[in-house]
């Protein structure tokens, strides 16, 4: 699919031919990946970060959430709990938090493959090549780092630079496939100031990145952020008309397309999408694309502070309340959960 393309598609209104596209993506699902959903264990191992992206929750600075960091043995507990709910990965994520240090992190990737033999993935935001490095001699199997948005404007509004360093979230996925592990990346659909032209943009880069794993779910504003405000209003007015709705359709016809666009990708019904469809946007996006959820496993009383934005969907449920449900949920979708790691199929 040429950008062109893709950004009809995402501008199409006509449900018949929305039909046709959810069919066409579900039917590559399947030839691709298979009817497996595979599950991935959240960890949310820390909510401090250094970095001030104005449309995060987490973001430096005051009015933030009470802050919390996972002691190691809480973050085996979260791998125990992911192992026990026959879960074939530990995902561990965070805020960019300086207090996580490379040997802290390396020790505890080296325990979750030793103890629990759980493939774990890292999302602790863009840490230098020397922990990344480590990281991955220590066992980590995957990378996820969202670029956010492909369009440099943009990026440089809403995710600045830390002093005397430059954020290129592409050249470090870049570096990261270079040491070794399978990347993830991803956006938000309806950021403020994204057009659909910058969606259409994001979603060849996807391809050209060949990404192994792909993360898309709509933005969702957060009155603790700048972009819950008026910083908001003066970016969607550059947008203008062009605006992309930060809408539940507008997110699946950006799963589906992915799914087109990079058909063999691992790619999540997120939590942001179960957020706006509590009822059933997890289905949508596994019948529109989609072939991975990412269950909580942090503790709930954590869980409650990692507040990315408000109203995340099952912040008070137990990890095994979430296996339950996710269980039904697919099973009355005609899936059923993969077992193993679940990497990227070549
Ligand atoms: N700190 C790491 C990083 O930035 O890569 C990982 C954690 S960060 C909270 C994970 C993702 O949450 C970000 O990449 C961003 O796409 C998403 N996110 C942040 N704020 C959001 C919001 N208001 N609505 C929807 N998604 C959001
Ligand atoms: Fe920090 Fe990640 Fe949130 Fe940015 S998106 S403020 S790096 S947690």
């Amino acid at each position: 699919m040429t950008r062109d393309e893709i950004g009809a598609w995402l501008r199409e209104r006509d449900p018949r031919r929305l039909e046709a596209l959810w069919a066409e993506a579900d039917a590559t699902r399947r030839a691709r990946v298979g009817d497996d959903v595979h599950l991935r264990g959240l960890a949310e191992i820390s909510n401090y970060c250094v970095r001030g992206c104005l449309y995060c929750g987490l973001r430096a600075g005051a009015g933030g959430p009470e802050r919390y960091r996972l002691t190691r043995g809480e973050i085996l507990e979260c791998a125990a709990a992911a192992k026990a709910l026959g879960y074939g990965t530990l995902v561990m994520q965070s805020g960019e938090d300086p207090g996580l240090s490379r040997e802290f992190v390396a020790d505890v990737v080296r325990e979750v493959k030793r103890r629990f033999g759980l493939a774990v993935t890292l999302s602790l935001g863009e840490r230098s090549d020397e922990d990344t490095l480590a990281w991955r001699e220590a066992g980590a199997d995957r990378y996820l780092l969202r670029f956010e948005t492909s369009d440099p404007d943009l990026y440089a509004a809403v995710h600045p630079d830390l002093p005397g360093k430059v954020s290129d979230r592409v050249a470090q996925l870049l570096r990261l496939r270079a040491q070794g592990y399978e990347i993830g990346s991803g956006v938000m659909v309806g950021l403020p100031g994204q057009t659909w032209e910058i969606l259409a943009g994001d979603i060849a880069l996807f391809a050209e990145l060949d990404l192994d794993m792909i993360g898309v779910g709509p933005f969702l504003p957060s009155p603790r952020t700048p972009l819950g405000g008026a910083a908001a209003d003066a970016l969607r007015a550059r947008a203008g008309a062009e605006q992309v709705p930060n809408d539940e359709e507008t997110a699946l016809k950006v799963v589906a397309l992915t799914r087109l666009a990079c058909p063999a990708a691992n790619i999540p019904s997120t939590t942001a999408l179960a957020t706006i469809d509590p009822t059933q946007g997890r289905e949508m996006g596994l019948t529109r694309g989609a072939n991975v959820v990412m269950p909580n496993v942090t503790p709930p009383s954590r869980r409650v502070l990692y507040e990315i934005y408000p109203g995340k969907a099952c912040v008070t449920e137990t990890a095994e309340a979430c296996s339950g449900c996710l269980a039904w949920r697919i099973a009355r979708i005609g899936r059923r959960v993969g077992t193993g790691p679940g990497g990227r199929r070549r």
